[in-house]
Parts: structure tokens; sequence; C-alpha cells
């Protein structure tokens, strides 16, 4: 099933650990609208025909556009592809963007899944981040999604925080589960080139706990979420049942999408483009009809450790018989030997990782990675 992305490059604030393409100027706002309607209308028979199963609008911060804006950009989508009618249409939200009107309004244009971005319960965690809400704008943000209606919602946490112990992980997880959320999101802290959080590590005005603590904080997390019933269908993500994310799972399953705006990635089976991230360029090269993207075709490695990187990480895993033979005899003994240790598992005709391989999903695909053509 196709997917259909839309990146939203503008936020309130850079949060420290943000390494995503995103201004904190709203001046180019109206000239990069009308270029990703633009983009759509070259673009969209890249999908061959496709009825996109899924719209989700991430970014940045959706959140800020106003229900016209969103809705200006759904209803070319609309106009131009066959989205399907039973299609999930996600926003990601900042909490303090978040009222009954606007809710009212996205409803209206028929958005079903609000993506809240939450990160922590904790006002001087909030701060730190330089986010741009605050600990009583998530609770009330919550509370209004979670009444509001919708097919579904979630929300992002983030764990190895500075000095994060188990018990306030256990406590930001407690609080989410209390507000009974059907699908969560679940981030450990990432120290990205070029963020203030990596000048502050290096200067090492920040430490981060160690690997074994992170470690216990991602199992204390499965093992919270798994007794609420929410399922661990990726290594980041839980859903209760009818609320897996439908778009990001066709990331994983390898379908194709179509990314439009600034840094919006695409893929069609075959070929991999990435848009400029940078929103002048961006507008630019549509204007003038240069480049502004940037391209390569998968060679049939690429594709196979493609599948391996994203379809490892979820409760799914890899079927054995696509990844072909050539893989199957050069990693045979690969294989059995985390088969042996009960990091992988194979299960009807399908290459899984176990909970313990879970910790180390990254090493074990990367080591059965095959060498580039
Ligand atoms: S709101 Fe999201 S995209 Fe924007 S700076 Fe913060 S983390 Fe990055």
């Amino acid at each position: 099933m196709a997917g259909l992305y839309f990146h939203i490059p503008y936020c309130h604030r850079a949060c420290t650990y943000c390494d995503f393409h995103f201004s904190t100027s709203l001046r180019t706002k109206g000239p990069v609208l009308a270029a990703m309607q633009q983009e759509l209308r070259m673009r969209i028979t890249e999908l061959e025909g496709a009825a996109p199963g899924s719209v989700y609008f991430g970014g940045g911060t959706p959140s800020l556009l106003s229900p016209e804006e969103l809705g200006g950009l759904l209803h070319e989508a609309r106009a131009l592809a066959n989205v399907r009618s039973d299609a999930e249409i996600t926003v990601e939200a900042n909490p303090d963007d978040i009222t009954a009107e606007r809710l009212a309004a996205w409803a209206e244009l028929g958005i079903t899944r609000v993506s809240l971005g939450i990160q922590s319960f904790r006002e001087e965690r909030l701060q730190w981040m330089n986010r741009s809400h605050n600990a009583a704008q998530s609770r009330r943000a919550i509370a209004l999604v979670a009444r509001a209606g919708l097919r579904s919602w979630t929300m992002d946490l983030i764990y190895g925080l500075p000095g994060m112990t188990l018990a306030e992980w256990d406590e930001q997880l407690s609080i989410a589960l209390h507000h009974g959320v059907p699908h969560l999101s679940a981030y450990c802290l990432t120290v990205e080139p070029r963020t203030a959080l990596h000048k502050q590590v290096a200067d090492r005005r920040t430490l981060l706990p160690d690997d074994d603590e992170q470690a216990r904080q991602f199992e204390h997390g499965i093992a919270r979420l798994a007794d609420a019933g929410l399922v661990q269908y990726e290594i980041s993500n839980f859903g209760r049942h009818g609320h897996f994310a439908v778009h990001n799972t066709s990331y994983w399953t390898g379908a194709p999408y179509l990314g439009i705006g600034p840094s919006a990635h695409s893929f069609n089976g075959t070929r991999r483009r990435w848009n400029v991230a940078n929103n002048a360029r961006y507008v630019a090269g549509l204007a003038q009809g240069t480049p502004w993207w940037e391209e390569e075709v998968l060679t049939a490695a690429q594709r196979i450790n493609e599948r391996l990187l994203t379809g490892l990480r979820t409760m799914w895993g890899v079927e054995l018989a696509g990844l072909g033979e050539t893989f199957l005899r050069r990693n045979a003994s690969a294989i059995a030997h985390y088969l042996a240790l009960e990091e992988l598992e194979q299960r009807d005709g399908r290459l899984l990782l176990t909970q313990k391989g879970r910790n180390f999903a990254d090493r074990i695909a990367s080591d059965l990675f095959m060498p580039p053509q």
C-alpha cells in the first residue's frame, strides 16, 4: 500500500537534540506551501496509480499550520491521487498547538490520527530540551485529543535522558498509560551531529546514561507497556491491536511512498530520492525547474540490506525467501550463530529478532549485510 508524506519544515523553537530539517522563521511559509502543491502535481504519477492508504504530515511541526493550510495540501492530494476512503491521515502536533477548535477543524478535514510530541511530563526536562510546550499543556492536549473521537492517537516519549533513573522513566510511562494512550513511540535520546546537545556532550556539560542504563530503561519500557496490552510491533513503537501506525509500517515493510516538501524522502521499490533540506533552494528549484532533489538507484544488495535494517526491527521480521539464495548461502553461519545465541529466531519462513536480540537490532542487521556490488 502506497503512502504519501508531507514535510512541514517549520517549528516554534529548535529542540536541543533535533537534527530534522526545520526553520523557526515562518517567512518562507507561503512560497514553500505553494511549491509543495506544485511538487505534488508534478510527481503524483510516481505513485503509478496506487491509491495511498496513508497520508502523513510530519516535520517540523505541522500543527503550526492553519487548518486551511493543511486542508489545502490534503485537498490537492485527494484531487490528484485516489486516496483511499479508509486511509490513515496523521498530523504530528505539538501540545501547545492543540485546542478543541483545531481538533474539530482537523476532524472536518478527515484527519484520523494525531501524533503528540510530548517527550516528557516533567517541566525541567521540557525546559532542558527547549520544547515550546510545558507539562500543563501536555496534559491538557492529551485530554482533548483522547476525547476528540479520532480513530487513533499516539505520543512520543524520550528515555535515556541525562541523569534519568528507572523510577523517572516508569513515572513517565505511568502517566501515559493513565491517559489510556492506544499507541506510544519511545525513543532513546541520541546525540546527533550539529545539534546543541552534541556540543553539550562534547564539552562534558551533559552526561548521558551509559549503555547498560539505557538498555535497562528500554527493557523496562517493553515490560511496562506489554503489561498494559501495548504490543511492541517495532523496536520503538508500541500499540494496541487496531492502532499500529499504517504509514510508518509501510516504511518498515518496504512499501512505496512519495515524499513532498523540503528534505522529504521518497521510495518506489528500487529508487530512493531525497529533496534538498533548504527551504529557499527548494522553492527556487521548483520555480526554475532545476533539480531540488538527489536520488540513487538501489543495487540488489542495498535493497536486501534495507529490508534487513527495517524489517528486523518489526515483529514480523523478514521473509527469508525474499532475501535470495546468495544471501542465505553467504550468511548461513552468521544466522546459525545468532540462532544459537537466541538473538534471532526462525519462524514460518521468516527471520525475527528475539526479545534479547532487540537490544542489538542494528548490529545484528549490519552483520548480515550484503557487500556493496
Ligand atoms: S518540534 Fe520536533 S522537529 Fe521541531 S525542533 Fe523540536 S524535535 Fe525537532
